[in-house]
C-alpha cells in the first residue's frame, strides 16, 4: 500500500511536540486485561447502598429487570451511578490515553490527516463521547496547536458528550483551567469554555444535542460502558437473562431467565445465530446509526477504539474494582461494569450509509500511525534513564499483544467517497488512487 502522504507529512512535524506527561506510577501495579479500574474501599458504602436500595425497591414492586436496565442504573443513575458519582478519576483509572501521551498524539494526527485527505474544509467539530478525565482531548488539542500552520485556515471547535457532572468538572479543569460557563446561551450545551489553546469547548449529555455539521467523532472505551442485553439458548429456545432478588439471601441479587421470549429476544437474536449465549448493545447500535447518518449528510469521520470481537464471543459482562475483577451483581454503583464491543453489530448498523474500516488491533493501528518513530523522538529528547524506562514501559503496555496490543481494536466510519472513488470515465482524476486512510494500512516512511 502506498504511504499515506498526509500522515507522513504530519509525523515529520511531530518531533516538535513537547513531551508533557509521563507514565502514572499506578502503571507499575499488576494489571488485568481490562485496564480501567476504580477506587473501591471507602466508596463502597456510599455507592452500593443507593443503587442497591433503589434496585431492591424496584425489583420488589415490578419484578426482574433486564441486564441493560441493571447496568444503566449501576453506571449512570443520576444520583448514585458509578460514573455519575465518581470523583478523582485519573488517580488509578487506567486507559491508553492515561498511559502515554503518544496515544492521543497519534489520534490527533489521524484527524488532521483525514481532514487533509478529505479536502481541508474550513471548519470542523471534534466530538468526543465519554471523555473521562479529558486527557485524550488534551493531547489531541496539543497536536492541533503544534500543527497550527496546517490548521490555520480551519475553524476548530470541541464538543464533549458526558453524563457525569464529576467527570465534566475534571475535564473542564484539565482543558480550560476551570474557566467555564454553565448554562451558556447555546441551550443545547450544559457548559461552555475555551481551551488553553483558544479553542471553544462545549459539553452535552447526549449526541443528539451536538449541532449538526462537518464533524470528526471519537469514542475511546465508551461503547463498552453502554448497557447490554444478554440472551441464553435453552432446550426451549432463547430466553433473556434478567436480574432479580435472590430469595435465599437477603438483599442479594441473582441472574434468572425470562420465563418466555421477551421483545428483546424477538428483535435481537438472528435466526442464523450459532452461539448459545449472546450479548447485544442496542444503545451502541443506535449511536452508530446516528453517527453514520451525520457523516453521510455532513461529512467527516468517526474513530472508535475499544476491546471487542467480531460477533464471536459469548459472556463478556464483567465488573472491575481496584484493579481486580468484581462480581457484577455485588455493590452496584461502586464498580465499573463493562462488556466487549461487538464490531460486527456496529458494522451492520452503519451499513449502506458509510464505509467501515477495521476492527484492526491497537498494536497494528498505532504501528501504522508511526508510534515507533514517535517513541524514538521522545527517547532521543529525554535525558534521564528513569524517563527512558517509563517511555519503553508505556510503549510495551500499549503495543504488547499480551497487554493492550491485541485486545483493543480501532474501527472507523468514513464517507463512501473517501474509500471508493465514484466511477466517472470523463474524469481523469477517477483513475488516480485515493490516499489510504492512515492507521488502517501499513505506513512506509521512505
Ligand atoms: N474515554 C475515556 C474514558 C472512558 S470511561 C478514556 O478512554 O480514558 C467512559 C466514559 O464515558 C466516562 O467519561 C463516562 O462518564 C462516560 N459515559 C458513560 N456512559 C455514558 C453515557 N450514557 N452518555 C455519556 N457519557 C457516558
Amino acid at each position: 500500500m502506498p504511504p499515506p502522504q498526509a500522515c507522513r507529512a504530519l509525523l515529520a512535524a511531530a518531533p516538535r511536540l513537547a513531551g508533557r506527561r509521563w507514565l502514572l506510577s499506578s502503571l507499575l501495579a499488576p494489571l488485568a486485561t481490562r485496564l480501567r479500574s476504580c477506587k473501591g474501599g471507602q466508596e463502597e458504602a456510599a455507592g452500593s447502598g443507593g443503587v442497591l436500595r433503589h434496585l431492591l425497591l424496584k425489583l420488589r414492586a415490578t419484578g426482574p429487570v433486564t441486564v441493560a436496565e441493571y447496568m444503566r442504573e449501576a453506571l449512570t443513575n443520576p444520583g448514585q451511578g458509578y460514573y455519575t458519582r465518581r470523583g478523582g478519576v485519573g488517580e488509578d483509572f487506567i486507559t491508553s490515553p492515561e498511559i502515554s501521551q503518544i496515544f492521543g498524539e497519534l489520534i490527533g494526527i489521524w484527524y488532521v490527516s483525514e481532514w487533509m485527505a478529505m479536502g481541508k474544509q474550513n471548519a470542523f467539530q471534534l466530538v468526543e463521547l465519554g471523555p473521562g478525565t479529558g486527557t485524550l482531548t488534551d493531547d489531541i488539542l496539543r497536536v492541533f496547536n503544534q500543527l497550527a500552520s496546517v490548521l490555520s485556515k480551519c475553524d476548530v471547535s470541541i464538543h464533549l458528550v458526558e453524563v457525569s457532572p464529576k467527570l465534566s468538572a475534571i475535564q473542564a479543569e484539565m482543558l480550560t483551567g476551570g474557566k467555564v460557563q454553565s448554562n451558556p446561551e447555546n441551550k443545547s450545551a450544559y457548559m461552555k469554555g475555551i481551551s488553553k489553546t483558544g479553542i471553544p469547548i462545549y459539553w452535552y449529555r447526549d449526541i443528539q444535542d451536538v449541532p449538526q455539521g462537518y464533524s470528526f467523532y471519537l469514542a475511546h472505551e465508551f461503547l463498552d460502558a453502554l448497557p447490554i442485553h444478554k440472551f441464553q439458548r435453552t432446550e426451549k429456545g432463547w430466553h433473556e437473562v434478567l436480574v432479580d432478588i435472590d430469595p435465599e439471601v437477603p438483599d442479594q441479587l441473582r441472574f434468572v431467565l425470562s420465563p418466555s421470549r421477551t421483545p428483546a429476544t424477538e428483535n435481537f437474536i438472528q435466526p442464523e445465530e450459532t452461539r448459545d449465549h449472546v450479548e447485544v448493545c442496542p444503545e451502541a447500535g443506535v449511536l452508530i446509526q446516528r453517527l453514520a447518518c451525520r457523516i453521510e449528510k455532513d461529512g467527516g469521520a468517526a474513530l472508535i477504539a475499544d476491546y471487542g470481537h467480531d460477533g464471536t464471543k459469548t459472556d463478556t459482562f464483567r465488573g472491575f474494582r481496584n484493579h481486580k475483577l468484581h462480581d457484577v451483581l455485588k455493590a452496584p454503583g461502586t464498580a465499573d461494569l463493562t462488556a466487549d464491543v461487538d464490531f460486527s453489530y456496529l458494522r451492520k448498523m452503519a451499513e449502506g450509509r458509510t464505509a467501515t474500516l477495521g476492527p484492526i488491533r491497537q498494536r497494528e493501528f498505532l504501528k501504522n500511525m508511526g508510534i515507533e518513530l514517535r517513541l524514538q523522538v521522545l527517547l532521543q529528547n529525554s535525558r534521564d534513564s528513569a524517563t527512558h524506562e517509563q517511555l519503553l514501559h508505556s510503549f510495551d503496555m500499549l503495543m504488547n499483544p499480551k497487554k493492550m496490543g491485541d485486545c483493543f481494536h480501532f474501527f472507523a466510519l468514513l464517507p463512501h467517497h473517501r474509500v471508493v472513488r465514484p466511477t466517472n470515465n470523463d474524469n481523469p482524476q477517477s483513475k488516480s488512487p485515493l490516499p489510504p486512510v492512515a492507521g488502517f494500512g501499513e505506513l512506509s516512511l521512505k
